[in-house]
Formats: structure tokens, sequence, C-alpha cells
């Protein structure tokens, strides 16, 4: 909250609600906040955007999760739909991801900015309506680290959302983070039609004969899976869907509602 008032209102609105309702100060806010930096993905997503994230603000920072299971979270949040320059790299950012490859983003001259705006404008490439988060939270703790965050135009396709969660699990293994820090559990979306396709077809795949091959868990899988209505599909590596529990119960209340209203 305190954060959120000095965003929109300033360093004034800070102070003069931390005497009054006794907020945090903003030399607080500095000295005891938690800041984690990623790399925004530029152009399209390589798997060196997901490990180079995972190494700067998991394996590198001052707390890592502990070792456990982990689950790979995507949504997105709104963008402001503009361009800006990113000095260090030399290119502009937030251009959609899916269309970025039919761009060059390295601004040498005026040219080369006269020609990315010309691409915009002929729908070559987009920008950004929103971002693409992909984080990763772990099993027996609150702890949430994002590994990746791309503009996107909302145009891709369930194989290619697919293929993204796919790069990010084969980075979490490439990185070292899952011999360090454990393996991926799962993966968890929320109502998104592309991705509830694009995941179904990937992570219900393999039906299980027994649950005992998944071999973290001493549970006594011969009674586990003759539980009525277990889910017994599963992805590569035994990893499983979560869809978000909330929007399962929104589907299935609006289908109860058309049912009655039907009868
Ligand atoms: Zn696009």
């Amino acid at each position: 909250m305190a954060n959120l008032i000095y965003r929109l209102g300033g360093e004034q609105l800070s102070v003069a609600l931390n005497r009054r309702l006794g907020l945090p100060s903003r030399r607080t806010l500095i000295r005891n906040g938690t800041f984690i930096n990623i790399n925004a993905t530029i152009g399209a997503i390589q798997q060196s955007d997901f490990i180079t994230n995972i190494r700067n603000a998991i394996l590198s920072a001052s707390t890592t999760p502990a070792f456990s299971g982990h689950t790979v979270c995507i949504d997105e949040i709104a963008l402001q739909e503009k361009a800006d320059f990113d000095s260090k790299s030399q290119r502009v950012v937030g251009i959609c991801h899916q269309h970025a490859d039919a761009v060059n983003l390295t601004i040498r001259d005026a040219e080369s900015a006269i020609r990315i705006a010309e691409s915009l404008s002929g729908e070559e490439c987009h920008l950004g309506k929103e971002a693409t988060v992909i984080a990763i939270t772990t099993w027996g703790n609150d702890s949430i680290h994002p590994v990746l965050a791309a503009a996107s135009c909302k145009s891709e396709t369930p194989a290619q959302i697919a293929a993204i969660i796919k790069d990010a699990i084969r980075s979490w293994s490439d990185s070292g983070a899952k011999h360090k820090l454990g393996p991926i559990w799962s993966v968890a979306t929320d109502g998104d039609a592309t991705r509830r396709r694009g995941f179904h077809d990937e992570f219900l795949k393999h039906k299980i004969n027994e649950l005992a091959e998944i071999s973290q868990l001493s549970i006594p899988f011969g009674d586990v899976r003759l539980l009525p209505g277990l889910n017994c599909f599963v992805g590569d590596e035994c990893v499983t869907l979560d869809f978000d529990p909330k929007h399962i119960f929104k589907r299935k209340f609006f289908y109860f509602t058309f049912i009655m209203h039907c009868l």
C-alpha cells in the first residue's frame, strides 16, 4: 500500500500518510523492501532468457527456496501499449514476442527506427498489449520468483504457448536449479482458453499405470490410485497440470446455472 501511494502520489503524499496514518515511510520501504530484478525479454522468447533470470533472481538471491517441488505459473499483466528504447542492449522494447522476428529491433540510426515504425504500421509486428509473466513458486512456502516477462499481442497458438512452458521447465534443469532446489512438479494456469488447450495436449498426454512411478513421495500409491475421479494423466517427467480452482468452480457454476435455466 505504501509503495502504491508513493508511486501514485509521490513523496509528499507518502510523507503525509506516514505522519497521519502511520504507513511505512519511504526510507523504511527502501531499507526493508525486497526487490527482484529480472531481464525483460526483448524480441522472441529464448531459452537463455529463462536461464539468465533463474540464475540471477533465484540461484544468486540471498534467500533461495528450500529443496522441494516447484510449480511453473503463467499469467498476463496489462501493459501500456508503447515502445521504448533499452540503452543497455540498444534495442527497442515493447514489441510483441510473437512477431518480433519480423523486424530488426536494434537501433543504429534514424533509418532503423523508421523501419521499425513502418513494420508496426504495416502490422508485421505489434506493440505488446499485455506482458506474459512466468514465475516459479515453491511447495511448502509462499515464495514466488518471476523468470520471464515478455510483451505479447496474444496471438500465440496452443502449441506455441505449451512450447514456451516446456522451455521454462527445460531451463530449470539446464540452469542447475533442479539439482540444487528440486524438480518441477506441476504447471499452473488460469482459465485462458488457448493455454488450457495447449497445456491439455502437453500435460495430460501420459496415463500413469501405477502412481508409484512418481518416486518423490512416500504415499501408499496402490490405494491412492483407486480413488474415484483421481486424474492419472501427466506430462513428460510426471509433471501435472493445475488449473486454477477458481476458474473450474466458475465454469461448473455457469453450466449448473445454464442447466437450471433450461429446465
Ligand atoms: Zn504480434
